[in-house]
C-alpha cells in the first residue's frame, strides 16, 4: 500500500537501522557513512547491538558528507522468556542509566561468549573465543562473530546453517542469556529521551496472539513505535506492521538491519515508503524529505 503521490520505485531517504563493526557489522562507522552517502541517504540511525560507542565517530563522517545522523542503539530485551531487539533512536548518548545498562550487557557478553566457546570445545571445535575475539577486533562479541569463525573454519557454509546446527535455541553452542525485561530497556530509553522501537517484529516466531500481547504490554510500558519496513521484507509483513501501528497506537519506523557480510542480500537506500496512513517517526524527527530522487525504472532505456 503506498500513497498517492509516492511511485512504486520510490525509496526512502532514511534509514533508522544498521550495524558497524562496534557490534556484528562488518564496515566501520566511516565506511559504513560512506556506503550510506553512496546510496543517496540524507538521514541515517547507527543501532549498534548494545552500545552506543560508534555514534562519535558516525557523527563526524556525517557532518563530512552532509548527512544527518540520529543517535540510536538496538538494545537485547526479554519479554515472556523470548529475546526482543528494542531500537532506540534519538537518544542522548551521556545518558547515566542508559550507559549503565549498555556496560552491564557489554558484560553480560563477554561472559556468554566465554561459555559458548567452551561449549563448541565440547563438540571438538577448539580456540573459539580466541579466534572470534580476533574477528570482533577485540570488541563486543555476537553471535554473528560466532558465525563468521565457524563459516571461515570450514564447519558451516552459510550463517543460516550455523544458526540452525550450532548457535540458535538448544544448539551445543547456544547459551540462555538473561537479557534485560522489555520494561526495563523501554525505561533506559525512555530516560536517555528517546524513542523505543520494537526492531523486525517478524523475526521473533511469535503467535497472532502473542504478537497482540507483546505489543499491548509494550505500549503499555511507554514504548513507541514499530519498525513497519524492514530490509527485504515481505508485502505482507508491512501489512501486517500497519495493522499492529494502528491497532496500539505505535509510531512506524523504517530500518534495513544492514550488517554487510552477514546480511549480503540487504542494501542500503533500498527501503519502501512506509504505507499511508500512519504515524510516522520521521515526523517526530523532523525529517525530510522523505523520499530520494526518484531513480528511472532498472528496465528504463536512455
Ligand atoms: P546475539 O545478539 O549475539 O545473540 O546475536 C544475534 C545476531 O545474530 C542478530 O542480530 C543477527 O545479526 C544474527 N542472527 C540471528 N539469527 C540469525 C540467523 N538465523 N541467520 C543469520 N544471522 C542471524
Ligand atoms: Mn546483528
Ligand atoms: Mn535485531
Ligand atoms: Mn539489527
Amino acid at each position: 500500500m503506498i500513497s498517492q503521490n509516492q511511485s512504486a520505485t520510490d525509496r526512502l531517504a532514511y534509514d533508522f537501522h544498521m550495524h558497524s563493526n562496534i557490534s556484528d557489522g562488518s564496515l566501520s562507522p566511516t565506511e559504513l557513512v560512506d556506503r550510506c552517502a553512496e546510496a543517496g541517504l540524507k538521514t541515517i540511525a547507527l543501532t549498534d547491538h548494545d552500545s552506543i560507542d560508534g555514534l562519535e565517530e558516525a557523527g563526524q563522517a556525517c557532518r563530512a558528507r552532509g548527512i544527518r545522523l540520529v543517535h540510536g542503539t538496538e538494545i537485547s530485551a526479554t519479554w515472556n522468556d523470548k529475546n526482543l531487539h528494542i531500537v532506540g533512536l534519538n537518544i542522548q548518548t551521556d545518558n547515566g542509566t542508559l550507559n549503565a545498562g549498555l556496560k552491564g550487557l557489554q558484560e553480560m557478553r563477554q561472559e556468554r561468549a566465554e561459555s559458548m566457546a567452551k561449549r563448541l570445545a565440547k563438540v571438538g571445535i577448539p580456540n573459539a573465543l580466541e579466534e572470534t575475539a580476533k574477528i570482533a577486533g577485540g570488541g563486543m562479541i555476537t553471535r554473528t562473530h560466532f558465525s563468521h569463525f565457524l563459516i571461515d573454519h570450514g564447519y558451516c557454509r552459510r550463517p543460516d546453517q550455523v544458526f540452525k546446527r550450532y548457535l540458535g535455541q538448544g544448539k551445543p553452542g547456544y547459551v540462555k542469556t538473561e537479557w534485560p525485561a522489555l520494561e526495563t530497556v523501554v525505561d533506559w530509553i525512555t530516560d536517555a529521551g528517546g524513542y523505543a522501537i520494537v526492531a523486525h517484529p517478524q523475526r521473533y516466531n511469535l503467535s497472532a496472539t502473542k504478537m497482540r500481547n507483546m505489543l499491548g504490554n509494550f505500549a503499555e510500558m511507554g514504548g513507541h513505535g514499530l519498525e513497519v519496513i524492514v530490509g527485504n521484507g515481505a508485502p505482507q509483513d508491512r501489512n501486517a506492521g500497519h495493522n499492529w501501528a494502528s491497532r496500539f497506537n505505535l509510531l512506524a519506523s523504517a530500518g534495513s538491519d544492514f550488517h554487510g557480510r552477514a546480511t549480503p542480500w540487504i542494501k542500503l537506500g533500498n527501503l519502501p515508503p512506509l504505507p499511508a496512513g500512519l504515524d510516522n517517526i520521521a515526523n517526530h524527527l523532523s525529517i525530510a524529505p522523505q523520499t530520494k530522487p526518484t531513480q528511472p525504472p532498472l528496465n528504463a532505456t536512455s
